[in-house]
């Protein structure tokens, strides 16, 4: 891939490129520019050139070459995902949802653009007061590898929709998705310069975005240390920061839970996109009086998930994203047995034998019997490892979901109201499911609580965090 920079695809400036790898195999796909901070400079002036006409065309004329890039990935899903899966590892069936949740971000916001309106108060003694909203000018997204295709329309949707350029850069372990979509929405009619797109490092290329002071905004997601560097390095320029970071979600599973569909849930929840969400399943917390059972079918379950290369057939869960990635989650496994704090259940180790040869590949597990203090509970673990405790009732298991500095996503499994009640009201989450977990539509707000980060995205009001307001107040 090239860097976008005015409509021109090119090389980066130093003239310098990276490698992207498939994780399942380690074979080269593709290069991708090293860009650096000359080239974010480059697109911030581009953006900057691009926003007098986007911003003077119609929120719906806008929003119209969203709608007409919707389609056209829709009708790409096939390779798109196959390029998704190749860079990122996800299994296929996960990659087409995930393009197909771009298309829907896309038209969601289509939808919402007709109703992008200001206000209007008439105030005796002061006249008629008019409420504007506008766009901030040039904003920078700056987004993580688990999730390109979403998280690239979770920002560029709201953002080009109320009438902002946009730089964006992709994570270099998956940033040809991100390319491919942004010639997608080049051919269906977004201007030059409306969006670019600079590939390369977080210590360059993401310092600039944050730093540079034509960007108005800087919306990132990522960790939660990385966030705060950004956070840092925005506040100079006194720009306005959305921080998307970590979580660590805990789910509840009380003593009158649909068992097999809360196994269902842990195991979707945990393991899908080989634990690499941030609102996956980080923490279970089962009632004492079910546990023995609970944990004895979820182990069954976790034993058929077939591990294996995103494109095969009935594989159910990819290798993790980098070699960074699955050395972290060695080392997070392998203290559990050195400190002898809990019971590696199932899992623990990488897959042997064909196949797994050259991938990231580590097996689904479970670990049982930790302390309240074990890091597995403590940090956020990025990667197929599910830790279970006991609890004894809905006020232990609270103290214990809130006792993180996390507050991303959370939910409870009950079907009894008081316990709904109690926990929707008691848990420390941006967002809390009851009998499900993990599920965003593009309609809710989504953002974390407490150290998940700064800000919301999606819903509705996702349209006014790119936009600001600006009174008229006439007196005739
Ligand atoms: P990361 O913080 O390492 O990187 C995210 C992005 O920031 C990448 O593009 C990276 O190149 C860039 N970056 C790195 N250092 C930078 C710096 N100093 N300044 C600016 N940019 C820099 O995160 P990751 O490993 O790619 O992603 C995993 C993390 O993202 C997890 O913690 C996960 O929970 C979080 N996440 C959060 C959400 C959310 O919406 N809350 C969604 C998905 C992922």
């Amino acid at each position: 891939m090239k860097l976008l920079i005015n409509g021109e695809w090119r090389d980066a400036a130093s003239g310098k490129a990276f490698a992207v790898r498939n994780p399942a195999t380690g074979d080269m796909l593709e290069e991708a520019p090293l860009g650096g901070e000359e080239d974010v400079r480059s697109a911030a002036e581009a953006a900057g050139e691009a926003f007098a006409d986007w911003s003077a065309k119609s929120p719906r004329a806008r929003a119209k070459i969203l709608f007409f890039a919707a389609e056209e990935v829709r009708r790409r899903n096939t390779d798109l995902a196959a390029l998704l899966t190749a860079e990122q590892g996800k299994p296929i069936r996960e990659a087409v949802d995930e393009i197909n949740g771009f298309a829907n971000i896309l038209e969601y916001y289509y939808a919402l653009s007709a109703g992008e309106r200001g206000e209007f108060a008439n105030l005796p003694g002061y006249g008629h007061t008019i409420v504007l909203r506008r766009p901030l000018g040039v904003c920078g997204a700056i987004i993580p590898w688990n999730m390109p295709a979403i998280i690239m329309g979770w920002k560029i949707g709201p953002a080009l929709t109320t009438g902002n350029t946009m730089v964006l850069k992709p994570a270099t372990t998956a940033p040809l998705t991100c390319g491919r979509l942004a010639s997608i929405l080049e051919g269906a009619g977004l201007p030059p310069g409306v969006l670019n797109v600079v590939t390369g490092p977080g210590e360059t290329v993401g310092r600039e975005i944050a730093r540079n002071p034509e960007i108005r905004k800087v919306s990132f997601t990522g960790e939660a240390g990385t966030g705060r560097q950004v956070a840092l390095d925005a506040a100079p320029a006194l720009k306005q920061v959305t921080l998307e970071l970590g979580g660590s979600d805990p789910m509840i599973v009380c003593d009158d839970a649909d068992i097999p569909m809360a196994v269902e849930g842990a195991v979707r929840g945990r393991f899908y996109n080989c634990g690499q969400t941030c609102t996956a399943v980080k923490r279970l917390y089962v009632f004492d009086s079910i546990a023995d059972e609970f944990i004895r079918r979820l182990r069954s379950r976790v034993e058929s998930i077939v591990v294996g290369n995103g494109m095969d057939r009935g594989v159910d869960m990819g290798p993790l994203n980098n070699p960074a990635g699955l050395e972290r989650v060695v080392r997070e496994v392998d203290a559990v047995c050195e400190h002898r704090d809990g019971e590696i259940v199932t899992g623990g180790q990488a897959p042997r034998g064909e196949g797994y040869e050259r991938g990231f590949f580590f097996l689904p597990t479970l670990v049982a019997g930790l302390s309240h203090d074990s890091p597995l509970f403590s940090e956020e673990v990025f990667g197929p490892v599910l830790p279970v405790a006991t609890v004894a009732d809905l006020d232990e298991a609270l103290i214990r979901a809130n006792d993180s500095r996390y507050g991303l996503g959370a939910s409870v499994w009950t079907r009894n109201a008081d316990l709904i009640a109690r926990a929707t009201e008691g848990l420390e989450a941006g967002i809390v499911w009851v009998n499900q977990h993990l599920k965003i539509p593009p309609e809710v707000p989504f953002g974390g609580t407490k150290g998940s980060g700064i800000g919301r995205e999606n819903g509705s009001r996702a349209l006014e965090a790119y936009t600001e307001e600006k009174v008229v107040m006439i007196r005739l």
